[in-house]
């Protein structure tokens, strides 16, 4: 996808985002967007740098950089939420478009990518980059709400309660 496609990727998941963490509709819950927005629509920015520097879809498009960017706020207190803009990049590039990435570079050179994807220039683009963002959110709602009851539930079935 091009920057434009990804800021739009970006903006929408935090708004979703934000009404999935905080869903009473209020300054609180507009807090959360613009907390988790920035950082992510920068994230969203970053992998497509090795347009210049670098392999395009190699040197900045793989698991040891989202890796990087989810151990950074560990060690450094920082740069918390820009993993989420760096996977959703990835995300929108393997879905969304007809070209993958090479999410194992530079052990192994592969582009991945689904065959479900457009062309970066396609009108349907935008179509596209909703719906990925959409089923992104489906997917982040249920890790939000489902998962931690399953967890719940499974231990509570352990300890027979
Ligand atoms: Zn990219």
């Amino acid at each position: 996808m091009n920057k434009k496609g990804h800021v739009l990727n970006a903006a929408l998941l935090a708004i979703g985002l934000g009404y999935l963490l905080e869903p009473a509709g209020t300054e609180v819950t507009f807090a959360k967007i613009i907390e988790i927005g920035v950082p992510v629509v920068l994230g969203a920015l970053f992998p497509d740098v090795d347009t210049a520097f670098g392999r395009h879809r190699k040197t900045l498009h793989n698991l040891p950089i989202l890796a990087g960017f989810l151990a950074f706020p560990y060690f450094f207190g920082n740069l918390e939420y820009v993993w989420i803009g760096i996977l959703t990049h990835y995300v929108l590039d393997v879905a969304g478009s007809k070209r993958g990435i090479a999410l194992f570079y530079p052990v192994w050179k592969k582009e991945f990518g689904l065959p479900i994807g457009v062309t970066v220039s396609s009108k349907r683009a935008d179509l596209v980059t909703v719906v990925v963002t959409g089923a992104e959110l489906v997917l982040a709602g249920l890790i939000i709400y489902r998962i931690p009851q399953l967890g719940l539930e499974l231990g509570r079935q352990a300890m027979g309660l």
